[in-house]
């Protein structure tokens, strides 16, 4: 098996010592160690987002939130965003929790504008509202700090949920500026991890919301989390403990480089690839101004095939990824998100011009 650097907008590679964490010996989840190992955890995680928010972490991917929304937050009707495939996600789970909710849609490559949602909520009667903050489909960076304040401030009473499950870890998220009610996010993208965990950030007012809500079912029972580690500190169910070992330690070193640092690398990283396209003539997905950090999203305007890119560039070591769905061939994406840096992005840039001969 040839290892390949994963460079795709998540998994994204798992260093060997953070691997290497999953190997510690069993415990108990119902043990004082683990409380310790998880009331750190949480701790480390207040400090990285600079926040006293609830926390938790949910042994399940990143969608286990857009349940939990439909679930805990919905009473009679949601607004949900819609400008690429994982905030289209976002709408059709709440629908599937047999919720109502309208779509705010807007083209793919476009942002959400905090006038466009403050429109739309000034015409119906909604208590939720979801919006995504890296639609890691199109490459786009919607300005959440700016739609939550605007809409904290006009309308407290309605719940926002924003998915920054793509960007949490690289970008800088900070829940207490955003003011959003609950904030999540998954292990392998921007934390680089392995799959298999998500985190919530979650305000006091989110949970006198679900405490109204009926059929909150159990996994997803946000009251049931909370009070659990309320009274335990520990998880209702049996967490995943090897990836907690994971988390903790990776926290270690997110906190040691900083959220602002770890911000400004994956800035770097997005900046050079945009100049390296802008110089070959390739062009950026998403509007100007709203390109991600995290995961870069190019126009495949020079008509290449982006299939054989991927089989050279796997030779070679690399791994990119094709556009999303209906923009298979039309975009290919880089993800830069977590531990790369700059110098292995100038790597692969390098080796694309090779293969293409630019
Ligand atoms: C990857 C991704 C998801 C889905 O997360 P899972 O951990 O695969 O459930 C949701 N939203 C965004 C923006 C993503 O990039």
């Amino acid at each position: 098996m040839v290892v390949k650097r994963l460079l795709i907008p998540g998994p994204t590679d798992v260093p060997p010592d953070i691997l290497l964490q999953q190997t510690k010996p069993m415990i108990g989840h119902r043990s004082d160690e683990y409380t310790k190992l998880y009331t750190g955890i949480i701790e480390k995680l207040q400090k990285y987002f600079n926040t006293q928010r609830n926390i938790t972490v949910l042994t399940a991917s990143g969608t286990i939130w857009m349940d939990i929304t439909g679930r805990n937050m919905v009473k009679k009707k949601a607004l949900a965003c819609v400008n690429g495939a994982f905030s289209e996600r976002m709408y059709l789970t709440i629908k599937d929790c047999g919720k109502d909710v309208d779509a705010l849609v807007v083209d793919w490559g476009k942002a959400i504008k905090p006038e466009m949602v403050l429109e739309r909520l000034s015409q119906g009667s909604y208590d939720t509202l979801a919006v995504c903050q890296n639609e890691t489909s199109t490459g786009v960076r919607s300005p959440v700090n700016e739609i939550c304040q605007k809409v904290k401030k006009e309308y407290p009473d309605i719940m926002i949920v924003v998915d920054t499950v793509s960007s949490a870890g690289g970008d800088l998220i900070e829940p207490d500026v955003m003011n959003a009610d609950i904030v999540f996010t998954s292990s392998q993208k921007c934390f680089a991890l392995p799959p298999g965990l998500s985190i919530g950030i979650v305000s006091d007012a989110a949970l006198e919301r679900a405490k109204q809500v009926p059929g909150r079912g159990h996994y997803t029972d946000l009251i049931a989390i909370f009070d659990y580690y309320a009274k335990k500190k520990q998880n209702p169910t049996t967490p995943n403990v090897s990836l907690m070992y994971a988390l903790d330690y990776q926290l270690d070193r997110m906190l040691a480089e900083g959220a602002q640092k770890r911000y400004e690398r994956h800035l770097a990283m997005a900046e050079m690839t945009r100049k390296w396209a802008k110089e070959h003539g390739i062009e950026s997905f998403p509007e100007p101004g709203y390109e991600s950090v995290t995961v870069s999203t190019l126009k495949n305007n020079l008509n290449k095939n982006i299939g054989e890119l991927n089989k050279a560039l796997g030779k070679r070591g690399f791994q990119i990824s094709n556009g999303y769905g209906a923009l298979k061939d039309k975009t290919f994406r880089i993800g830069h998100m977590g531990e790369w840096t700059p110098d292995e992005i100038r790597s692969l840039l390098l080796n694309i011009e090779d293969i293409w001969g630019l």
